[in-house]
């Protein structure tokens, strides 16, 4: 176990590549380099709210002292550390962007842990970079709750994504107009330190090829290679690389579905190369199955980003980096048809963790019939999700009429259904219960396949905002409860959270609807 403030510091990203090392934190334009060296703005009272203390023992890092406290809080570095905001680019939206980079990101060095490996360490909300444009780099309370709850929450939901490690109150306000209406206001900020082997994105990539920097490109590629995926030495390894992203973010978007999360703001900016969970900003987990449920009202005219669209979105940034390095192919041809096999790829791995869900013990075209059944059938009836599948684990192999079968799913309807989705639903989980019956694998046995795949507590975003308007209060007593609950979410510890959303957050700003505002 080692102190934040004492641990010798692995600088690699820095010492491998061009930065700007002139510590100017003003915003601009940076060709010609992957990164800007910039230091954390100090902050007036700092107040650690929130310790991962199983991430730390993870790490090997120490509970943390008052030296400790401020470089969570950005108001110290180790002396071993060279803090940089890295530059990066994207689309978004579907439109070319620009340079974006790490606005209020700021990577403070490399955290060493075994075999050779390291992981970033880095603060978001801790002040202006070169890359902040007209914004002020800083985060509000509500959002940094938000993504240290949910990344922890996904993590232990057991999907691929970075963790956070800390969540501090500054002490200062920060002016946001939340609602985007012309009536800022002031609100309590945060800093919350976030960790991942890399936050590098998409987005990196596509600014050096945009840029023309294909030296760069080449650089970065390789070292990406050399350092996360080190089994991949072959002539073609960038090819074999791109096949393993492709793979990684398709895994990724999968668990998304299987757990029912709407990430919100899918631009190739917030894309991790190593296909994680990264930005968590205005995303929210489904409570009716809707798919064209998106969060983020910025996305509201298009729902480019609806829960639905996750998997054509994935495959549209894909091909966005696969753009960007095609300059480094002499024949672009296996590169576009590898990316061609997203598809098959994709809905591999969807299938298979729709049988997950549901319990099957195998998929053939005959499953693969019932599994769109009912996807349809959920689509049309849009019973709460969660509650659905928690329901369905249980349900009775003699129950087979029509409404003692509705009357058993009934707690997971959000309204009442018409007699044709009752009759519809009896039609689907009749035929659901003839495939359950010929399972190789035992009633007992699917059922613990299917509580194994489906959460019975999420961290639904009615919840989160109770807890935010508490925290703003001065109470944490929800934050706590949350903070626990998250970390056994397939269990039944916490069944007072085991409920439809309320009828008062369905049209609830800030819970139903969120803004980009952060
Ligand atoms: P996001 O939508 O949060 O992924 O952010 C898109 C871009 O805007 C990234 O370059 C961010 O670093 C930047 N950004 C977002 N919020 C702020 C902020 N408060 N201050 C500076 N930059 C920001
Ligand atoms: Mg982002």
């Amino acid at each position: 176990m080692q102190h934040l403030s004492t641990q010798t510091f692995v600088n690699d990203f820095t010492a491998a590549f061009d930065g700007d090392q002139s510590g100017d934190p003003q915003p601009r334009q940076t060709p010609g380099v992957l990164y800007s060296k910039v230091l954390p703005s100090p902050v007036r009272e700092p107040k650690l709210l929130a310790w991962t203390a199983d991430l730390a023992a993870e790490l090997g890092i120490s509970d943390p002292d008052q030296n400790d406290l401020n470089i969570l809080a950005g108001n110290a570095v180790n002396p071993t550390m060279k803090p940089y905001a890295a530059c990066y680019a994207g689309h978004q939206f579907g439109n070319w962007a620009g340079q974006l980079g790490d606005g209020r990101a700021i990577t403070l060095g490399e955290w060493p842990v075994a075999d050779g490996k390291s992981w970033e360490l880095q603060l978001k909300g801790a002040g202006l970079t070169p890359y902040s444009r007209r914004a002020d780099g800083r985060a509000v309370l509500r959002s940094s709750v938000r993504e240290y709850l949910m990344s922890e929450a996904m993590y232990h939901l057991g999907v691929p994504t970075t963790r956070a490690l800390s969540l501090v109150a500054t002490g200062d306000a920060v002016r946001r107009d939340m609602f985007y209406d012309g009536r800022p206001a002031d609100e309590p900020g945060a800093i919350v330190m976030r960790t991942a082997p890399s936050f590098l994105r998409f987005g990196n990539f596509e600014m050096l090829s945009a840029r023309k920097e294909y030296d760069h490109l080449q650089q970065l590629v390789d070292w990406t290679i050399e350092r996360f995926y080190p089994e991949l030495t072959g002539a073609d390894k960038t090819l074999q690389w791109f096949k393993k992203v492709m793979e990684n973010t398709a895994t990724m978007v999968v668990e998304w579905l299987r757990v029912g999360f709407v990430h919100g703001v899918m631009n190739t900016d917030n894309m991790s190369i190593l296909g994680l969970t990264i930005d968590y900003g205005p995303y929210s987990f489904l409570d009716a199955y809707d798919l064209n449920f998106s969060p983020n009202t910025t996305d509201h005219p298009g729902l480019r980003y609806a829960y639905g669209k996750q998997h054509s979105v994935a495959y549209w940034n894909l091909t966005c980096l696969a753009n960007a390095i095609s300059p480094l192919f002499e024949d672009p041809k296996p590169l576009i048809s590898t990316v061609e096999s997203f598809g098959p790829i994709f809905y591999e791995k969807f299938y298979a963790m729709k049988a997950g869900k549901l319990g099957l013990d195998q998929v053939t075209e005959e499953e693969v019939q019932l599994i769109d059944n009912m996807e349809n059938l959920l689509a049309a009836i849009q019973p709460d999700m969660t509650i659905f599948y928690q329901l369905l684990a249980d349900l009775p192999e003699d129950l087979n009429d029509s409404t003692g079968i509705y009357n058993y799913l009934q707690p997971s309807f959000y309204h009442v259904l018409t007699t044709a989705e009752q009759d519809l639903l009896y039609k689907n989980i009749l035929a659901y219960q003839h495939r359950i019956a010929r399972n190789k694998i035992s009633g007992t046995e699917s059922s613990a396949v299917m509580k194994a795949n489906n959460p019975r507590f999420i961290l639904r975003n009615f919840l989160l905002y109770e807890a935010i308007q508490e925290l703003e209060k001065g109470s944490d007593l929800l934050f706590k409860k949350l903070q626990k609950a998250l970390q056994t979410p397939y269990s039944r510890e916490h069944d007072e959270f085991f409920a439809l959303r309320p009828q008062w957050a369905n049209e609830q700003p800030g819970s139903a609807t969120l803004s980009c505002s952060s």
